[in-house]
């Protein structure tokens, strides 16, 4: 049994498709999905799926790419965060790669709500789910800063290099692989995938995007989890079973839930 740790299944490509995944996701062995909220008008639709069925959960956060919407205040966060089926804050981070003609000084903004995010994790202790591109340094500064010793949580999607996964991995967080693990392209990534403990892994599609090889160029489901998982079989040497097992004793722990035995009707 796969765990999908971090999908959007709110998105307007799965929109509607609920019933049609879940399906996808029985056949394909995938037990249980954490829906990843990216803004607070999307929360509602996040949250509901979580309650409507068993094997998701969600999380509460405004993703740092998101402009021209609600700017959450800590209240916000830990008011939602202490709703039904929540178990994450997130996602939140710092994300340098569209300045849009801007420096990274005038991002200060995204940093702010880092924090927020940070602070609101702390309050909770919950953990955080952690987006970082073009701004790994940031990233783990205001981390530092902010949470060090306080929170722990995962940096997902993982696309950094060795030394910024140690650096996260030092941080008690864990690092979540996706499909770009799959990619032809992707052989740094999976040099640091084969340096972090087993322990430390968890699995994810971040779908709708980045579906893997070899569903490549098609819209991502949960579904797809499981070639991740044989990816990251395969540069670790294990059996399927193996990481299978681990990466959701990890998503257990890490979120606080309850070793599933069996998929919901
Ligand atoms: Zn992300
Ligand atoms: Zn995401």
């Amino acid at each position: 049994m796969f765990v999908d740790s971090h999908c959007h299944l709110s998105f307007p490509e799965l929109h509607g498709r609920i019933a049609e995944l879940r399906a996808e996701m029985a056949a394909a062995d995938v037990d249980r999905a954490l829906c990843i909220c990216t803004t607070l008008e999307e929360f509602p639709t996040v949250q509901a799926l979580a309650t409507s069925y068993d094997n998701f959960w969600c999380s509460v956060g405004v993703h740092p790419d998101n402009e021209g919407v609600a700017e959450p205040t800590v209240e916000d966060l830990v008011e939602r965060a202490a709703l039904p089926r929540v178990v994450a804050i997130g996602e939140t981070g710092l994300d340098y790669y569209r300045l849009a003609g801007r420096t990274v000084a005038q991002m200060e903004w995204q940093r702010e709500r880092f924090r927020r995010h940070i602070r609101a994790a702390a309050l909770t202790s919950l953990p955080l789910v952690v987006h970082t591109r073009s701004a790994s340094e940031d990233t783990l500064a205001v981390l530092r800063e902010e949470g060090a010793g306080r929170v722990r949580g995962v940096f997902h999607c993982f696309t950094e290099t060795r030394e910024v996964a140690r650096a996260a991995l030092d941080l008690g967080f864990m690092i979540s692989f996706s499909g770009i693990l799959t990619f032809r392209n992707a052989d740094e990534l999976r040099e640091v995938a084969r340096e972090v403990p087993l322990d430390r892994c968890l699995i994810e599609t971040d779908s709708p995007y980045l579906a893997p090889v070899p569903r490549r160029g098609k819209t991502n489901c949960p579904a797809y989890v499981p070639h991740v998982a044989a990816k990251l079989a395969e540069i670790k040497g294990l059996p399927l079973a193996d990481v299978a097992a681990a990466t959701s004793a990890n998503f257990e722990r890490l979120f606080g839930l309850p070793a599933l035995k069996a998929v919901p009707p």
